[in-house]
């Protein structure tokens, strides 16, 4: 990415590489499921951490056509890259509040219109007459959307407000038998025979790969565009689309029982190697991948060997355990964190979150590669 000051560069720095060929790849091989449907991409929280502008441009260029973002102002930044023709959608809807609406006239986003508030200041406004929206009802989440029996009020009345596509959202696509994804499905089957004439959307990721294809006009998958596991019971179907590579900074061998880091939680059971790389948790390297006494923490891979990381994750640095490194490492040596060996899904679950969460705390300080 721009920006990079040669000092910065003339650092041995972390490397954040985007691999815009896999996520391409990934988009085409969820297209090429779920077709007739369209597939849709959702870019929000600058797509998952790995670059709004970038991402968008490369799936409007493999044949995307309609982008989902959170907010308003991600919305201009996709539509500043990917032209007029696409349709972007805005998922948290309409907020009251001067100049609210301006960003949807100016940059033509169409808004998802989730409580009868939206409703009322989209109707108010007369936008409806020259911008789409989508009527978001709600079907077991408890966040947004319009309760089924409020939806089902509006029969009649959408055509006029300009929504031409109604959405909902699953509770727990991922748990594929869980009951739940039945019975909403069931739930939005009836408030869309309400709505003859509207377009139809229901599936994230996971809903992709459900048994019973809830994938109606149009989907929406974020995670596994970004190589995040969307069957998380089954070998992952995505290709892996970050890497992330940190330079060893300095090496030092210590004895048995000398303890690495604040507050001493890692001790050495023997004469230990370790390499001090670094990336830190200000980097979205999250301190909870610690290693302790107690338990094991996140890993990274050097020269093919799986190191664990010795004590706490600091701000800056983080320290592995090199022992087992045949030939041991040199300061200047790049170590994989994220990448061919240890997945997102790996290094969430070693962190005991989600990959999301590990996607989209991606640092701001890595000189950033894309891979066309
Ligand atoms: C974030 C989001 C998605 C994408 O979900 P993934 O699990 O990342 O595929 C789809 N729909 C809605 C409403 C969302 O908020």
């Amino acid at each position: 990415m721009s920006g990079l000051n040669p000092v910065a560069a003339a650092e041995s720095q972390a490397e954040l590489i985007i691999d815009l060929a896999a996520l391409v790849a990934n988009w085409r091989s969820l297209a090429a499921r779920i077709a007739p449907a369209a597939c849709a991409a959702v870019v929000k929280a600058d797509a998952y951490g790995v670059g709004a502008e970038q991402a968008s441009k490369a799936l409007y260029d493999a044949g995307c056509r309609v982008f989902f973002v959170a907010q308003a102002s991600e919305g201009v930044r996709v539509r500043a890259v990917v032209g007029a023709e696409p349709a972007i959608y805005v998922l948290n809807g309409l907020i009251a509040g001067a100049g609210r609406l301006d960003p949807y006239v100016a940059h033509d986003l169409r808004p998802v219109l989730g409580s009868l508030e939206d409703l009322r200041i989209w109707s108010a406004s007369g936008l409806g007459r020259s911008i789409k929206a989508a009527l978001h009802v709600d079907s077991g989440m408890n966040r947004l959307g319009l309760p089924h029996g409020e939806s089902l009020t509006l029969a009649g009345q959408v055509g006029a407000l300009g929504i031409d596509l109604v959405m909902s959202h699953f509770v727990s696509s991922e748990v594929s038998a869980d009951p739940l994804n039945a019975q909403q499905i069931a739930g939005f089957d009836a408030v869309r025979a309400a709505f003859p004439g509207l377009q139809a959307s229901m599936a994230n990721s996971a809903g992709l790969f459900l048994p019973q294809r809830p994938f109606y006009d149009l989907v929406r998958p974020g995670y596994a565009l970004y190589g995040g596991n969307p069957t998380p019971d089954a070998p992952n179907p995505m290709r892996a689309v970050v890497t992330l590579r940190a330079p060893i900074i300095q090496t030092r061998e210590i004895g048995a029982g000398e303890s690495v880091g604040y507050n001493a939680q890692w001790t050495a059971r023997r004469v230990s190697r370790l390499a001090t790389i670094g990336v830190g948790y200000a980097d979205g390297l999250l301190r909870a991948l610690m290693g302790t006494d107690a338990r094991i923490g996140g890993e990274a891979v050097v020269a093919g060997v799986h190191c664990p990381f010795a004590g706490r994750v600091s701000m800056d640095l983080t320290v592995i355990d090199v022992t087992d490194v045949p030939g041991g490492v040199r300061a200047g040596d790049m170590v994989e964190l994220l990448g061919p060996t240890i997945t997102v899904d790996d290094m969430a679950a070693r962190a005991g979150t989600i990959g999301y969460e590990i996607l989209t705390n991606l640092g701001r300080r890595y000189a950033r590669t894309y891979r066309r």
